[in-house]
């Protein structure tokens, strides 16, 4: 049975109906149902996502989401998943849900991904209010994650809970994830991927504004300048002037030639390349970090660099790499004291506070799939307006999915004017319709034969 949106049935002439499309309206009249609960039961819904501000969880410091995940857990297992859980850190494990469907060999599989932790707060934040004491005023729920990304858990959560309230069982599987570490860039996604998580479809259910969005991506990388010898500061006018004999350098001061021929690529790339939905030149090369130098009696026998390297959506983290190192090779390769002391790379990492590097792949979205075309017709159906697809400006988990050739999209509550501000909020007219959407997405995607 293809799946068909509920107007298309509406439309069939003479008010016949097949024994498919009377199905497809006994669907479609269990959905307005249970959308018109969203709509009633919506203070339950901001009770839940209340419950999860209030769990602090901001990342850094990190290593504090036992009990917002011990909670997730129990939630879901008293809707009927079997859990697992385990840490990628000491205080920090990952929580994901399996809902066997009645007919999973025959019906799509949908994994729905969300991170526990939230924005840092920083001392000197000027809140109205504690960010860990949710509150609602004129219409917006306030709260550390309401927008990234507690408010679009919430919503996916309390849509699974109407389904099971329902007695509704899919006969495709769902698998909810909720995972950690996703401000420090440690990957609790990628742990999912390489446990063998696997689903038709995944949603990443984070700030989106409830558009259906891909990413562009990022990757963090150190160039290093490393001399083989240690040279007294004594020795500079030998290594610098005429006649002194000495093949030496400064690292600091070989360092401004990898400076400047990364900003030829940066730049080179800016006019080369493009994606659509992004503004041109949004592929950056960023000189984050610069360390250096031992002491004042010494040339500096080592200089690192700490960059930032965003690109867009048809670009993979390792072709670009890639490209940087090839680029600064002939930079060096242009220079008699390089050609010799060749510049090191360290490219990504696993945290940005343990090991000080991170990747976020990027995630094409295809318009086309019949995941995001159901995503589509969820929102229309649900909300009356055209879902717009387009790109995010920023990077979440989403791309995990991808490097792991799964088929996946950007689809949550709350704008990145809100994400990680102070006063953060989302709307609760928002988190009441993306319910909705979610809640027939979840339950028109598991009820979606596999071709
Ligand atoms: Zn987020």
């Amino acid at each position: 049975m293809k799946n068909t949106p509920k107007h298309t049935v509406q439309g069939l002439p003479g008010g016949e109906t097949s024994p498919a499309s009377g199905l497809q309206s006994a669907l479609s009249e269990t959905l307005e149902r249970l959308t018109g609960l969203v709509e009633q039961r919506q203070d339950e819904l901001l009770a839940l996502a209340s419950k999860l501000i209030a769990f602090r969880t901001p990342a850094p410091p990190a290593r504090n989401t036992e009990e917002a995940q011990a909670f997730v857990a129990s939630y879901l297992e008293e809707r009927g998943f079997s859990v697992d859980r385990w840490d990628v850190y000491p205080g920090d494990p990952n929580v994901v849900g399996v809902l066997k469907g009645t007919e999973p060999d025959r019906f799509r599989s949908l994994i729905v991904n969300g991170h526990i932790d939230v924005a840092e707060v920083s001392e000197d934040e000027p809140w109205d209010q504690d960010p860990f004491a949710p509150a609602v005023r004129d219409g917006r729920l306030i709260g550390r994650g309401a927008s990234d990304m507690k408010g679009g858990l919430a919503g996916a959560l309390f849509a699974i809970g109407l389904l099971h309230e329902a007695g509704i069982r899919l006969p495709g599987d769902v698998t909810f994830q909720s995972v950690i570490g996703e401000e420090v860039g440690e990957a609790g996604t990628l742990q999912c991927c390489r446990r063998g998580y696997t689903a038709d479809f995944a949603v990443v259910v984070d700030t989106s504004d409830l558009h259906i969005q891909g990413q562009g991506g990022v990757i963090t990388g150190w160039v290093t300048v490393r001399s083989a010898r240690t040279h007294h500061d004594a020795t500079r006018k030998r290594m610098i002037h005429a006649g002194g004999g000495l093949h030496g350098a400064s690292a600091i001061e070989k360092m401004m030639k990898v400076i400047a021929g990364l900003q030829e690529l940066e730049r080179h790339w800016a006019v080369m390349k493009s994606y659509p939905g992004f503004e041109p030149g949004t592929n950056t090369i960023n000189p984050a970090v610069i360390e250096g130098g031992r002491h004042a009696a010494f040339i500096a026998d080592e200089c690192r660099l700490w960059i930032t390297v965003h690109f867009y959506p048809d670009e993979t983290y390792e072709g670009v790499a890639r490209e940087i190192e090839e680029h600064l090779q002939r930079v060096a390769a242009a220079d008699p004291w390089l050609r010799e002391n060749p510049l090191e790379f360290r490219w990504g990492g696993t945290s940005m506070i343990e090991d000080r590097g991170e990747v976020f792949p990027s995630l094409e979205v295809d318009p086309d799939h019949e995941a995001v075309r159901l995503l589509q017709r969820s929102h229309e159906g649900a909300l009356g307006v055209p879902a717009v697809v387009d790109v995010s400006p920023t990077v979440t988990d989403g791309g995990w999915f991808a490097d792991a050739g799964i088929p996946a999209a950007i689809y949550g509550p709350g704008d990145l004017q809100n994400a990680h501000a102070v006063n953060e909020s989302v709307s609760v007219r928002q988190l009441v319709d993306y319910t909705k959407v979610m809640l027939r997405f979840i339950y028109e995607w598991g009820h979606t034969p596999k071709e």
